[in-house]
């Protein structure tokens, strides 16, 4: 009877030992530089995993930042411009540009009189001709 207990208790320390062998050797590779390439791919793996997602908030971002929502100082069209460009309202097609978040006219507001003094010249010709 003691016999087989000791042939158990050697089997089982042989067990015990043969799995002390694999995590020693489990710790050994992780210490010497499988830890690094498991990481890596750990890494590797979360960058793809979160690239389109950093990437769509990103672009969200920048579009916000770039891109200017606002009404047509001319004809009161709610449309979005791109910041620091010149562009033109899409409904009356004044050229408009962003300054300080809003969007302001490109042209001064008295060079609109120009055609009007025109109109005026057109009118008195006529009227000499007459
Ligand atoms: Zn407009």
């Amino acid at each position: 009877m003691n016999d087989r207990y000791n042939k158990v208790l050697q089997y089982n320390f042989s067990g015990i030992g043969c799995w002390l062998t694999i995590i020693a050797l489990a710790m050994l590779l992780s210490a010497v530089g499988l830890g690094w390439i498991v990481n890596g791919f750990l890494i590797l793996f979360l960058l793809i995993l979160f690239t389109p997602v950093i990437a769509f908030f990103g672009l969200q971002w920048w579009l916000r930042r770039n891109f200017i929502q606002d009404n047509c100082p001319v004809c009161s069209y709610e449309f979005t411009g791109l910041k620091n460009s010149q562009f033109q309202c899409p409904n009356c097609g004044e050229p408009l540009q962003v300054e300080v978040g809003k969007f302001t006219r490109i042209t001064p507001p008295g060079t609109i009189d120009v055609e009007a003094v025109d109109v005026q010249v057109q009118v008195s010709d006529s009227a000499d001709e007459g």
